[in-house]
C-alpha cells in the first residue's frame, strides 16, 4: 500500500466519456489499496481555445487576466473528474491549485512552484478520498492565480508527488511510453522500459514531447519515480528513474531530431574577454531561447560566435544580433534558416569511446553534411540541413542498433 499520483493529460480527458475511463484507473489503484491523488489537464484543446477567446477580447493578452482565464480549463476537468469518481461510489474531492497550497513565484503565465502545503491533501487522503487537483496553476504572494507555462500540469503532478512523498507519479498520456526515437519517422523504434532523468531531460530538450522538461527536472531533484504510460491501455510504460550502474552498459539509448532550427552568426566580432558575456547578456535580456553556442577564433583579434534557436525566435534574434554587433563595433550578422539537429543520447557515452566516430561515419555514408557539432557528457548533436533530417535520424537509429533490445546490443559491443 502506497501513495500514487496519477496525471491525465488533455487528450486523455478530452470528453466526459474519457474522463470516466481515467476515473476507472484511479479506482483500480484505490482498490489495490493505494492512496490516490489525481492531477488533470484541461480537456482536449481547451487551453488553446481560451487563448483565442482572450485574443479576441484583448490582443495584448494581459497576463494576470490570462492566468485567471487559463486556470479555469483545469478546474473544469478537476470538477468533472471528481464527479465521475463519485458516480462510481468512490469518495473524491476536487481542488484548485490554490486550494491545495501550490505557491508560486510572481511571474504570470510562466510561474515556478515555490512550495506546496501537503496538509490539506493529507487530511482528505486520510479520510479515504481520492484527491483531484487542477494542474498547471498556483497562487503567488499577492494572492493572484498564476499558471506554470504550457504543459505545466506535468510539473504539478511531479511536484505534488514530491511534496507527498508519493511512491510513484504516473503520467497518463496518448503514447505508451518513451521510445528510442520518434516512431512516426522510425517505425521500428523501440519502447524503453527504463530511462534516467538525465537522458529524459536531454531527449526532452531535443524535442521529445513526452513530458515537460521541468517536470523531469523536479522528479530528478526530489527523486520521484515517474511512470509514463498510455491512458487507455493496460501495458506498463516507461519508468523515469535515477541512473543505475547497468544503464551505463548501454552506450546510446535514444536518438532525436529537432527541425526548424535557425543559426545566428556574429562573424568577425572583437575577441575580448567580455565579448561572449555581452552577446549572451543582450540575448537573455531580449528573452531569446538559445539552443547551442558555437565559437571559433578566426585570428587577428577577431572571433565568430554562432548560436542556434528555433525558427520562431529568429524574428527577435536577428535584430538583437545586429544591435550587439553595432555595440561591439565590428562584425557582420548572418542568419541561416532551414536547419535541423540530429542527436544521440546515452549515459554510457561517459565510459565508452568511439560514439562520435560511429555517428559521423553513419551520417557520412548516408551523404548527410554536418554543419556544426555540439556535445555534452551524454549527448552528441549534429546540425544538418532540414531536408536531410529524417534520413539522418533513421541512419543514426540504425547505426546504434536502437531497435534491438539493449542486452543484445550491449553484448554485441
Ligand atoms: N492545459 C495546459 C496546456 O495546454 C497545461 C497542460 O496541459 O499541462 O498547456
Ligand atoms: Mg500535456
Amino acid at each position: 500500500m502506497g501513495l500514487i499520483v496519477q496525471k491525465f493529460g488533455g487528450s486523455s480527458v478530452a470528453e466526459v466519456e474519457k474522463i470516466r475511463l481515467c476515473a476507472k484507473r484511479a479506482r483500480d489503484a484505490r482498490e489495490a489499496g493505494h492512496d490516490v491523488v489525481v492531477v488533470v489537464s484541461a480537456m482536449g484543446k481547451t487551453t488553446d481555445r481560451l487563448i483565442e477567446l482572450a485574443r479576441e477580447a484583448n490582443p495584448d493578452l494581459p497576463k494576470r487576466e490570462l492566468d485567471m482565464l487559463l486556470s479555469t480549463g483545469e478546474v473544469l476537468s478537476a470538477a468533472l473528474m471528481s464527479m465521475a469518481l463519485q458516480a462510481m461510489d468512490l469518495p473524491a474531492i476536487s481542488f484548485t491549485g490554490q486550494q491545495v497550497g501550490v505557491s508560486t513565484t510572481d511571474s504570470h503565465t510562466r510561474a515556478r512552484i515555490a512550495s506546496i502545503d501537503a496538509n490539506r491533501m493529507r487530511t482528505h487522503l486520510d479520510e479515504g478520498k481520492v484527491v483531484v487537483v487542477a494542474g498547471f496553476q498556483g497562487v503567488n504572494r499577492t494572492g493572484d492565480i498564476t499558471t506554470l507555462g504550457r504543459g505545466g500540469s506535468d510539473l504539478t503532478a511531479v511536484a505534488l508527488a514530491a511534496a507527498l512523498k508519493a511512491d510513484v507519479c504516473e503520467i497518463y498520456t496518448d503514447v505508451d511510453g518513451v521510445y528510442t526515437t520518434d516512431t512516426r519517422i522510425v517505425p521500428e523504434a523501440r519502447k524503453l522500459d527504463r530511462i534516467s532523468y538525465e537522458q529524459m531531460l536531454e531527449l526532452a530538450s531535443l524535442g521529445a514531447k513526452v513530458m515537460h522538461p521541468r517536470a523531469v527536472l523536479c522528479g530528478r531533484n526530489f527523486n520521484v519515480p515517474i511512470h509514463v504510460r498510455h491512458s487507455h491501455r493496460p501495458d506498463e510504460g516507461t519508468m523515469i528513474v535515477a541512473e543505475t550502474p547497468e544503464m551505463e552498459q548501454i552506450v546510446v539509448s535514444g536518438a532525436a531530431l529537432k527541425s526548424d532550427i535557425g543559426r545566428v552568426t556574429l562573424a568577425g566580432v572583437p575577441n575580448t574577454p567580455r565579448t561572449a558575456e555581452t552577446i549572451f547578456r543582450r540575448v537573455a535580456e531580449d528573452e531569446i531561447f538559445v539552443d547551442d553556442i558555437i565559437q571559433n577564433e578566426i585570428g587577428s583579434g577577431l572571433v565568430t560566435i554562432s548560436f542556434t534557436v528555433e525558427h520562431a525566435e529568429l524574428a527577435d534574434a536577428g535584430p538583437c544580433a545586429q544591435r550587439i554587433v553595432d555595440e561591439l563595433g565590428n562584425g557582420t550578422v548572418h542568419i541561416d534558416v532551414g536547419l535541423a539537429k540530429v542527436s544521440v543520447v546515452g549515459v554510457g557515452m561517459r565510459s565508452h569511446t568511439g560514439v562520435a566516430a560511429t555517428m559521423f561515419r553513419a551520417l557520412g555514408d548516408a551523404d548527410v553534411n554536418i554543419r556544426n557539432i555540439t556535445t555534452s557528457e551524454i549527448k552528441i548533436s549534429c546540425i544538418i540541413d532540414k531536408a536531410d533530417g529524417e534520413k539522418a535520424l533513421r541512419t543514426v537509429h540504425e547505426a546504434f542498433e536502437l531497435s534491438q533490445a539493449p542486452n543484445q546490443t550491449a553484448a554485441a559491443r
